[in-house]
């Protein structure tokens, strides 16, 4: 069994029937990883400490004490902090940051206490600094390179995660979704990845970028696997102030899942789908889309139709004002969050002031990167006495009114499908230095994450030059069971997610 690309349904049972057990595993992973460092998807790997919590693991397993996720490796993105490995955010800021906790995420995938899923931690996973970017070049630890071709980014700011699971370093990863940072590089990767409902997921513990905005999820190699791991992600917790409690948001995720489209009992096995409206918005079809990606989503339509689904034409009209919204109230919330790092409470400290003022001003021009100094200018800026009203508050109203955009749409239909991003991803350096151009980029994906929507992506074929593409597929508030099986049903006649690069098979 090659258990570099095995699902986890698979790799669980290669460790119930004995065939390998958690110490193993997290040893072949480990040895993977460690073969790739030149994709810089790792910021920290620390063997004892993996090996430490795969013998917790394979206890467990001997005790009969299993999940479905028990002693299976998983990676987090280094914006969630951890008790053991150092906690960064992919900025010099927080370089050696040691947390003395674990975030909500890390503690219910985990098995350090016994509690949690019995994951077992292989490290940190680089990302664009304090996840700003769609291209993981923000990282003050370098650029992480995209499996398929490293002469080109991974996506951001989730490239280490999605990069780790491509190559196979990881059968399991997390990330953060703030505008799209789920979805996206897991298009340009060729992997699958969920974004779930805003306050479904905790942020307990996850470095703060914009918080009403901020969501983590799961990546992986498919839905069926996002939906295993999403499952032990979610949950109510009373240390984020905005996690959900209604029933609504308990219900399991693996209880939505299976109840879809008789996931179980196949009923319907030709027709899967049927009667399930797909709503394709037609703004997400016009100038900018490239080709290649247009000709993959349609393909994609027309695999959903055979399953059984219909399509109808809707309209989500404020689609281009999700851009300047965004960049208008995520650098606002930014610029309030980030104001803990100063030298005194969090992050690094200079060598160099006479003063407190000078310490304090001095530790952030040298601890923050230019795309955070950038968005922490934009946002003190909006957010200042006398441009308030005229952007911040604008902002807010434009993005309600996108979040009824969706509603009426969703009158229409059951799920909402079309590109993650216009294009595919491009050469390591080509939009650096034009940041409205890589803002652009996140056309598809932002008013989901106002709208506070689930969002999902899932490969659905390769454009020029043989990169990735995704298929965004956005669900109702709580839908993501629904989403994840719909999505499973597409990967059970097709093989897109299964494709990997050839040279690391
Ligand atoms: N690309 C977007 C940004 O730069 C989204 C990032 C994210 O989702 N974390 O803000």
């Amino acid at each position: 069994m090659n258990f570099a690309h095995a699902s986890l349904k698979a790799l669980r049972a290669a460790l119930d029937s004995k065939q390998v057990s958690a110490t193993e595993l997290a040893e072949y992973f480990l040895a993977r990883a460690e073969k790739a460092l030149a994709l810089n998807a790792f910021l920290h790997i620390d063997r004892g400490l993996t090996l430490g919590q795969a013998r917790e693991a394979d206890a467990r397993i001997a005790r009969g004490e299993t999940t479905a996720l028990t002693g299976i490796p998983v990676a987090h993105k280094d914006i969630f902090v951890t008790r053991d490995w150092r906690s960064t955010a992919g900025s010099n800021m927080l370089a050696d940051y040691v947390s003395p906790f674990d975030a909500t995420v890390v503690e219910k995938l985990g098995a350090t206490d016994g509690k949690g899923a019995g994951m077992v931690c292989l490290g940190k996973l680089n990302c664009d600094e304090f996840a700003m970017g769609s291209s993981n070049e923000n990282s003050a630890f370098g650029p992480v390179k995209n499996p398929w071709n490293l002469a080109k980014i991974p996506g951001g700011s989730s490239g280490g995660s999605a990069a780790a699971i491509a190559a196979g370093l990881t059968p399991a990863a997390t990330g953060t979704d703030t505008g799209g940072s789920l979805r996206q590089p897991a298009a340009m990767c060729g992997v699958t990845a969920i974004k779930p409902t805003y306050g479904r997921v905790s942020r307990y513990g996850m470095i703060a970028f914009a918080s009403s905005l901020d969501q983590g999820g799961p990546m992986a190699k498919s839905a069926e696997d996002c939906a295993l791991l999403l499952d032990a992600m979610v949950g109510f917790d009373e240390r984020d102030s905005t996690s959900l409690n209604s029933p609504e948001a308990l219900t399991p995720i693996m209880a939505g899942f299976l109840a879809a489209f008789a996931l179980e009992s196949r009923a319907d096995a030709g027709a899967p789908l049927k009667g399930i409206r797909i709503g394709v918005p037609k703004e997400f079809f016009g100038a900018g889309l490239a080709d290649d990606v247009a000709g993959a989503v349609e393909a994609a339509f027309a695999e959903f139709e055979k399953l059984g689904a219909v399509r109808v034409e809707i309209s989500l009209p404020r689609t281009t004002l999700a851009i300047p919204a965004y960049y208008v109230i995520a650098p606002a919330e930014a610029s309030s969050n980030l104001s803990r790092f100063d030298g005194v409470r969090y992050g690094h400290r200079t060598k160099n002031y006479r003063d407190l003022a000078e310490m304090i001003a001095n530790s952030r021009a040298e601890g923050f990167g230019a795309e955070v100094k950038r968005r922490i200018l934009t946002g003190a800026y909006v957010l200042s006495h006398g441009y308030y009203d005229a952007y911040y508050l604008q902002a807010q109203r434009v993005r309600r009114l996108i979040g009824l955009d969706f509603q009426e749409a969703f009158k229409s239909c059951d799920f909402i499908m079309g590109p993650v991003a216009p294009t595919t991803a491009w050469d390591i350096g080509a939009k650096n230095n034009d940041p409205v151009a890589m803002y652009l980029e996140d056309i598809y994906t932002l008013g989901v994450s106002l709208a506070g929507l689930p969002g999902m992506s899932a490969p659905c074929g390769f454009g020029n030059g043989g990169m990735p593409i995704g298929l965004q597929i956005i669900g109702n508030y709580f839908d993501e069971g629904r989403m994840l099986a719909a999505a499973h049903q597409y990967q059970q006649v097709t093989d897109w997610h299964t494709r990997r690069p050839e040279a690391l098979r």
